[in-house]
């Protein structure tokens, strides 16, 4: 199921370029365009849902070790996941998705 209007599922069907780090049957991964830190990167699954509860559980299950992919492969030793559902909770873009947002010492910044 996906949404011809939005962004996430053009960008999964690759419709609008961006830069893929990971992807199966169920999820995609890849980096966030306005990073808040080197490694800022997105997990979504591919089924096209506005929030979290309206995801079926079975299009979930890859969300959580996608993630882990991604901190391992940053090599990130401090990180938020961050998950906004709703406008009233600063959700800009209306397909779940899940922020992996490393947090790097102060040294590092953006690098
Ligand atoms: P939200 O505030 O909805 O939780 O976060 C949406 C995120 O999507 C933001 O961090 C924003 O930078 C990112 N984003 C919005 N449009 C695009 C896009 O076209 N490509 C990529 N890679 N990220 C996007
Ligand atoms: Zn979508």
């Amino acid at each position: 199921m996906s949404s011809a209007a939005c962004i996430f599922c053009k960008i999964i069907k690759g419709e609008i370029p961006s830069m893929k780090l990971f992807e199966n049957d169920t999820v995609f991964a890849f980096l966030d365009i306005g990073p808040l830190s080197k490694g800022h990167s997105l997990v979504i699954p591919k089924y096209h849902g506005a929030k979290l509860a309206d995801i079926p559980d079975d299009q979930l299950t890859d969300i959580l070790p996608t993630l882990k992919k991604l901190i391992t492969a940053t090599g990130a030793t401090d990180y938020n996941i961050l998950q906004n559902n709703g406008t009233i909770a600063h959700q800009q873009v209306h397909h779940v998705h899940f922020h992996m947002i490393p947090k790097p010492n102060e040294t590092e910044g953006l690098g």
